[in-house]
């Protein structure tokens, strides 16, 4: 099915919504909570994972292609599309020919550009619509190949899921979000529609609403969330997982904000714009006039035979700076950035004046 959500974003309404269980378990499970959702929240797709690509081989694997009836017949019973992850070629031909609309590819898949073509190659010549996660690495490029592999098989209806990208143990995401990555995928293929999956983001219910939150406030285009009658039971991704009744109030706890500045708005927003854009001016102006200096500190350094790399002089600067954080209202992890990419700059003009032969 094409959803042609590029096109239809209205008849859609925002957010697009898609629902549905992490995985399938039962005819009884997928039918029950394709009802109540449909009866809280009319998702645009119900989602329902049949391949379960999971981390540990003792993890619950997915029911398979018994359970691809039980997901197509839920969304007939319901009248809404369903949507499936596949991650090789057998899984398209089995869930095209049991109906599923519109297919998606997890991230663990969007990584290997063999698995990815392989299913561009089984989609070629359908009309269906595809949606794409982000890869679990925080590779902007990897994802970009992926849409290319299917824009290439002829497939133009796609879809973005934003998902998060791994990292070991981090204190607050499951994947954490990196929203620079599909604001970047917005600027490279402005066509593609995004989704933001604060699901798999968030890792539990507490973050969901903050991350649904934030990519509205970033327009992204829908939300892709799991949903489960029975959370605590779910057979995966249980922590995640929310009640359809949950799902409504999260819906309704959502505060969406006009993409383009109203008439009113218009004068205030731009003089602050036209403020920052001086700001900015002035800003770039002194990192200018700081290398210069740096350069001077670099031929005197070449005169004398110094390092260019100064540990202990470094190491006060970062400790003067960093002190002052709270009272700049700046958070040190901003700081540090800012002081490493100064530091990185400093150095990289002192080579070139330390030994100008090497490129
Ligand atoms: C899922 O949607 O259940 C899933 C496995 O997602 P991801 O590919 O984002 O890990
Ligand atoms: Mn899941």
């Amino acid at each position: 099915m094409k959803l042609d959500l590029q096109n239809n974003l209205k008849k859609y309404k925002r957010p697009f919504l898609i629902a549905g269980p992490c995985s399938v378990e039962s005819e009884e499970q997928v039918m029950g909570v394709a009802k109540s959702i449909a009866a809280e929240s009319q998702p645009a797709l119900l989602r329902g994972g049949i391949w379960k690509p999971r981390t540990r081989p003792d993890s619950f694997e997915g029911v398979g292609a018994i359970g691809l009836p039980w997901l197509v017949n839920a969304g007939k019973e319901v009248g809404i599309p369903v949507t499936t992850e596949v991650a090789n070629a057998k899984h398209v031909e089995a869930a095209l020919s049991a109906g599923v609309d519109v297919l998606w590819i997890g991230a663990r898949t969007t990584v290997n550009p063999f698995a990815v073509q392989e299913i561009a190659d089984a989609i070629r010549g359908t009309e269906i619509t595809v949606m794409v996660k982000n890869p679990i690495n925080p590779d902007l490029m990897l994802w970009v190949g992926a849409f290319e592999r299917f824009q290439k098989a002829g497939i133009d209806d796609l879809v973005a899921i934003h998902r998060g990208f791994s990292v070991y143990k981090h204190p607050k995401y499951r994947n954490v979000p990196n929203w620079e990555i599909p604001i970047a995928l917005m600027e490279e293929i402005p066509e593609i529609p995004l989704i933001c999956d604060p699901s798999h983001i968030s890792g539990q219910r507490d973050g969901l609403l903050h991350v649904a939150q934030k990519a509205m406030d970033l327009n992204f285009a829908g939300l892709m969330i799991e949903t489960h009658n029975n959370p605590d039971k779910a057979w995966s991704d249980a922590q995640q997982q929310i009640t359809p009744e949950q799902l409504k109030v999260l819906m309704d706890q959502l505060i969406l904000r006009k993409a383009s500045i109203q008439n009113g708005g218009v004068s205030f927003i731009e003089l602050q714009r036209k403020k920052i854009a001086e700001i900015d001016d002035q800003l770039f102006e002194l990192f200018k006039e700081r290398m210069q200096a740096a350069k001077e500190v670099g031929v005197y350094k070449r005169e004398k035979g110094i390092t260019i790399l100064q540990s202990e002089h470094w190491r006060k600067i970062v400790d003067k700076r960093l002190s002052q954080a709270d009272e700049m209202e700046l958070s040190i992890d901003f700081l540090r950035s800012v002081l490493d990419a100064i530091h990185q700059e400093s150095i990289r003009h002192q080579t070139k004046v330390m030994n100008p032969e090497v490129k």
